[in-house]
């Protein structure tokens, strides 16, 4: 049974993707520091307490043990917000970067030579062609893109040099949750558009929309939105492509199809039967005005399909996932 580990894994695609490795048969063994995951998440992914260990990314000597016999690492652990990003780039390039390189030395030091690493549409910046092919222009545009580029311009050197075969995932907008794990999106504070638009429609509370004069069909931003199974699901199948002797690939994990945000907006009035309120507001920095992949390479090359990302099955689930939330916290 093959072993794998997984940092980030308390948090929200990390314990998405656990769940799914650990029904796959897979040993899994989860690192996380616990500064934005959830402690909860650990036992919900199904992980057993003791393959569970709580450690910053930085600390290389506690790190290297747990290398240990594994075949895969899976690579979540990062800070993910693009305007925190901007207000603190040092933290960004520290923790997404240094724990990234201090990971990467514990696995060159137990000969650990297969990683899927979570990248993000953010690498992309303004894009110049849309849908996104795969081998567009690297070009951030926030801390947090040029982190997560940076570690993709280290990981492509470490192939080369050193024969660590990778799987880069360029994220679009991950939503949605698993009911069968009872795991969803819970981010503190939540910068995400679906559950912020949940919020809104249970509070009553007007939801700010990020500018309205952006080139789009009604003005409002476009996003290529993918449910948390979904990109779950393209990481086993990274994991398989590399047990299977696969080479290092960038792939783009999406839709092709995108939403406006006043799309979404609706979307949600219809599952949840409420009214969002809601008001325009300037657009926020480094947004922009359409990302939607063209994930040809992750269908053809891993045979991926998205198989539950409709809207309305997206909010749908992210709606139950929110409910029982709130009932639980009361
Ligand atoms: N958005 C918005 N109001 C909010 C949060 C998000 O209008 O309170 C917009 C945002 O400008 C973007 C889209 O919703 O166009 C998705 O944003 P989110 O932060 O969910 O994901 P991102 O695209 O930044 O990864």
């Amino acid at each position: 049974m093959p072993k794998i580990l997984v940092t980030g894994g308390a948090g929200y695609i990390g314990s998405v993707t656990t769940h799914y490795l650990l029904k796959r048969g897979f040993e899994v063994i989860v690192v996380d520091d616990l500064s934005r995951g959830h402690r909860e998440n650990i036992a919900l992914s199904g992980v057993a307490p003791a393959n569970f260990h709580q450690m910053r990314l930085q600390q290389t000597g506690a790190l290297t043990p747990l290398l240990s016999g594994v075949d895969a690492v899976v690579h979540f652990a990062a800070y993910i917000a693009v305007g925190e990003s901007t207000r603190e780039p040092a933290l960004y390039y520290s923790n997404n970067v240094g724990g990234t390189l201090s990971l990467l030395e514990a696995m060159a030091r137990q000969n650990v030579k297969r990683l899927v690493f979570s990248s993000t549409a953010a690498v992309y910046g303004d894009p110049v062609k849309v849908p996104i092919p795969e081998d567009a222009r690297i070009g951030p545009v926030s801390p947090y893109g040029d982190s997560k580029a940076m570690v993709e311009k280290v990981l492509a050197a470490l192939d080369r040099y050193r024969g660590l075969k990778n799987v880069t995932l360029r994220y679009f907008n991950a939503c949605g949750a698993e009911p069968e794990a009872n795991l969803g999106e819970a981010h503190d504070p939540e910068t995400h558009l679906i559950p912020l638009l949940f919020k809104a429609a249970v509070t009553g509370e007007p939801i700010m929309i990020f500018g309205n004069d952006y080139p789009t069909s009604d003005g409002t931003c476009v996003r290529d939105y993918i449910h948390i199974g979904d990109l779950a699901a393209a990481h086993v199948a990274a994991l398989d492509h590399l047990m299977g002797g696969g080479d290092s690939h960038a792939f783009n994990v999406g839709t092709g199809v995108g939403f406006t945000v006043m799309e979404v907006l609706k979307a949600v009035e219809k599952v949840t039967g409420k009214i969002v309120p809601y008001r325009i507001a300037d657009r926020r920095d480094g947004d922009a005005a359409e990302l939607v992949a063209d994930s040809s390479q992750l269908r053809s090359k891993l045979k991926w399909e998205p198989k539950r990302s409709g809207l309305e099955e997206i909010v749908g689930d992210a709606w139950r996932y929110f409910e029982e939330m709130s009932a639980v916290k009361g």
